[in-house]
């Protein structure tokens, strides 16, 4: 299927086998078994230890690709694929000999549990999607936590990954993002999500299909604000294209000429805060500081000025230090 279409489809779809909607990282614990063989060394391992394997695959330039990816697609027993004519063309071009099978939001419930079963009888099995980290807005998060469930070791092979090359160069601040995935389709539920979004003090990231950029923009823009925004299209692609401007700005673009070609990360910087001068923190700080904790001072002057809780206790420990 072309990826323009699957990635509507992908935004309609939304199913919970995706990991779309909290665009957090899960903290899962690799047991030794899971490295083990394959490890971090310089030998090619001749196998593979047993487990479930997330590996990361370019985004549109194959050479993006990581040397740990092609190492486990090669030594894995199966590659479970979103779609097996999709990776066909990433192992051809790496002369990878491996055995494919499907696994996608149609067959998983079908397919998981003999996966599961083999998993449990000592197979290694690698899952990718069609471009990227697999489970980020792609099928295996249901997998992962099934395998987990059953004391399978599942190890992350990162790499490319769409949200985080958007963020890089949309030129917004990258310390504090959400990852939103994508937004619904329906305006009103679109208009929702966005409300929900508004007071998140982070750098947004959102996953957006062409046909909808202009629409999604132009919502942005009254539910969000004015704020800097940028639209990554087609990274690491020959017409690779980031467009930097307010909300406003990209909505009347997009407007304008019509939905552009390929694929597209929308990047939304954080609300602008009303900027608290070091003076005023500082004063407050000294006021609070006379009869509260540091800790409770930081948490005070922070709320009550809208200061970053970092900054104010760095503030704070400077004060301290010049006492
Ligand atoms: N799991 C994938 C990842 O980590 O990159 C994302 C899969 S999601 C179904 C597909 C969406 O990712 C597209 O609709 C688009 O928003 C974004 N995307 C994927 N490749 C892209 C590219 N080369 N340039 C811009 N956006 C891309």
């Amino acid at each position: 299927m072309p990826r323009s279409k699957r990635a509507a489809g992908a935004a309609v779809r939304r199913g919970a086998e995706r990991g779309t909607k909290s665009g957090t990282a899960s903290a899962f614990s690799l047991g030794n078994a899971a490295r083990g063989a394959e490890g971090n060394g310089e030998a090619e391992p001749s196998k593979l230890a047993p487990g479930l394997y997330l590996v990361a695959t370019p985004i549109g330039n194959l050479a993006d690709v990581t040397l740990r990816a092609l190492r486990v697609l090669r030594s894995a027993d199966a590659v479970l694929c979103e779609d097996t004519r999709v990776t066909a063309k990433l192992l051809a071009r790496y002369g990878i000999a491996a055995a494919t099978q499907p696994y996608h939001d149609h067959n998983a419930e079908r397919v998981r549990p003999g996966i599961l079963a083999r998993l449990k009888a000592g197979a290694a099995l690698a899952l990718v999607s069609d471009a990227g980290t697999p489970l980020v807005s792609d099928p295996g998060f249901k997998l992962v936590r099934a395998a987990l469930a059953d004391g399978i070791a599942v190890t992350a092979v990162p790499g490319p990954s769409a949200a985080l090359a958007a963020l890089l160069a949309s030129g917004l601040p990258p310390d504090r993002f959400l990852f939103a995935g994508f937004l619904p389709p329906k305006e009103a539920a679109r208009r929702r999500s966005l409300d929900e979004l508004k007071d998140v003090d982070a750098t947004l990231v959102f996953f957006e299909s062409a046909p909808r950029l202009a629409a999604s923009l132009a919502d942005m823009a009254a539910i969000l604000g004015p704020r800097p925004a940028a639209v990554a299209r087609e990274l690491t692609k020959l017409h690779e294209e980031v467009r930097r401007g307010s909300l406003a700005e990209l909505a009347a673009q997009y407007r304008a000429s019509g939905p552009p070609k390929g694929e597209l990360v929308v990047v939304v910087g954080p609300p602008e805060r009303t900027a608290t001068s070091d003076a005023e923190i500082d004063r407050a700080l000294g006021v609070t500081l006379a009869h509260k904790s540091l800790r409770e001072a930081v948490e005070d002057v922070a709320s009550a000025t809208g200061a970053r809780r970092r900054h104010v206790y760095a503030r704070a420990l400077a004060l301290k230090g010049g006492r």
